[in-house]
């Protein structure tokens, strides 16, 4: 057995007591993506002489060059080369990113996929910190930790907003293709469901229960993505679940993942409804990529997601509804959630599925119209879409219930919510 450990050449100290460090705007040197800026973190496979192993290029400018302050839009495209490498992988390295780069001093790693939020201290500028070293992390860390499976890996930084514009096109086609390979894979056709515990290091009670109809939160880890997790790493945070003995279908209850979730959240929780966000939901760490929260007046509920930082008709912007559901608590009427399973027929299934949403933002709704309508269809919902409300015909609890009469929306002859 021949272990190497990669050496990283990083001007700032680097271990776990640094992750989840907070960098505080003042101290910041840059922030890179964050609303409205393109930017991403892409993990891809290449055949082993198409790469090679320790090359970090910085197309365009590095820090030095780069205006201080938000904004700053980059990619990070990392291909990785082997013979065990598989791209069913590839999301569960990405995800790792999350660990590896918050373990720096003076870099904060925030979100996932398209959806980054990174900050750089001025501290670790001062330090002598580049971008080319985040490149020395990932290199280092991907050969420490899955060396098994990786024998070479190339880092490249584009750091021009043309360029990561350019490069997101084929970035975001290529996620399309993996949320693809999961399409017409139901829940009740397997046997396993697989565990992520990933965020309990910093909600220590939090497990996302990942099935083929619902994503875990951060919506960047899918049963696919469990199941590969699992492979790479049995001991991992990706552990199988049996389900065992139904307790209740239409909440979707089962003995083998109640009995997993009270375990796994040191006995805190005892029960997880997979459908539902009235009865036992599931409980949510900080990086769902939507929140929903129930509008008790229309008899349904809202869903916003981390780009729409405007105030929503609960009362509350998506960072303060962010800090009430957070945490690894269960909160009926209140879930965080991935996009993915928004669209999925489970949504919220036990609480009447996806005709009790009656309002989200405009941006979101357009970016997810061909699923929710595909799902609608399938849901027998009518024009559902448009009955929808979104901030521009909407934006208190009543005037979404007016918005709602004028349509007709279904979720108004719905049983009520609880
Ligand atoms: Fe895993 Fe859930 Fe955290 Fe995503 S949000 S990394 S699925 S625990
Ligand atoms: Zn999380």
């Amino acid at each position: 057995l021949k272990v190497s450990i990669h050496k990283m050449d990083i001007p700032v100290p680097y271990g776990p007591a640094f992750e989840g460090e907070r960098i505080r705007k003042e101290d910041m040197q840059i922030e890179i993506g964050g609303p409205g800026v393109p930017a991403f973190e892409y993990v891809c496979t290449k055949e082993i002489d198409e790469i090679e192993d320790g090359k970090i290029q910085v197309i365009g400018p590095d820090l030095d060059e780069i205006k201080p302050g938000p904004g700053v839009s980059i990619g990070i495209m990392v291909e990785v080369a082997g013979r065990k490498m598989q791209p069913d992988f590839e999301p569960i390295f990405e995800r790792q990113m999350h660990r590896f780069l918050g373990e720096a001093q003076g870099l904060f790693h925030m979100g996932q996929r398209d959806i980054i939020r990174h900050r750089i201290s001025k501290e670790a500028f001062k330090s002598g910190f580049r971008i080319k070293h985040i490149g020395s992390i990932i290199h280092s860390q991907f050969h420490n930790n899955f060396g098994a499976i990786v024998d070479k890996v190339q880092v490249t930084f584009y750091t021009k907003r043309e360029d990561v514009e350019k490069v997101l096109n084929d970035v975001r086609a290529a996620y399309a293709e993996r949320d693809a390979r999961l399409k017409g894979m139901t829940d009740d056709s397997v046997n396993l469901f697989y565990s992520c515990t990933l965020c309990q290091s910093f909600a220590p009670t939090h497990i996302c229960v990942v099935t083929p109809e619902r994503s875990g939160l951060c919506g960047s880890v899918s049963w696919l993505d469990g199941k590969a997790g699992y492979e790479i790493n049995p001991t991992g945070p990706n552990q199988p679940i049996e389900r065992g003995k139904t307790v209740d279908e239409r909440l979707g209850q089962w003995e083998g993942t109640n009995s997993f979730i009270f375990n796994g959240s040191n006995r805190s929780l005892e029960k997880v409804s997979l459908y539902s966000i009235m009865t036992d939901p599931m409980t949510s760490c900080g990086c769902f990529e939507c929140i929903s929260a129930m509008l008790p007046a229309t008899n349904g509920i809202m869903v916003v997601d981390r780009d729409f930082t405007e105030m929503t008709p609960c009362g509350m912007k998506f960072s303060t509804l962010a800090g009430t559901v957070g945490g690894g608590l269960q909160t009926p009427g209140f879930m965080g959630h991935s996009k993915f399973y928004l669209g999925s027929r489970k949504f919220i299934s036990a609480d009447g599925g996806l005709g009790r949403v009656v309002w989200m933002p405009k941006a979101l709704k357009e970016e997810l119209t061909e699923t929710l309508v595909k799902t609608a269809e399938e849901l027998g919902l009518d024009d559902f879409l448009n009955k929808i409300a979104d901030e521009t015909v909407a934006q208190t609890e009543d005037e979404v219930l007016a918005y709602m009469q004028k349509v007709n929306h279904p979720a108004l002859a719905m049983a009520p919510m609880f």
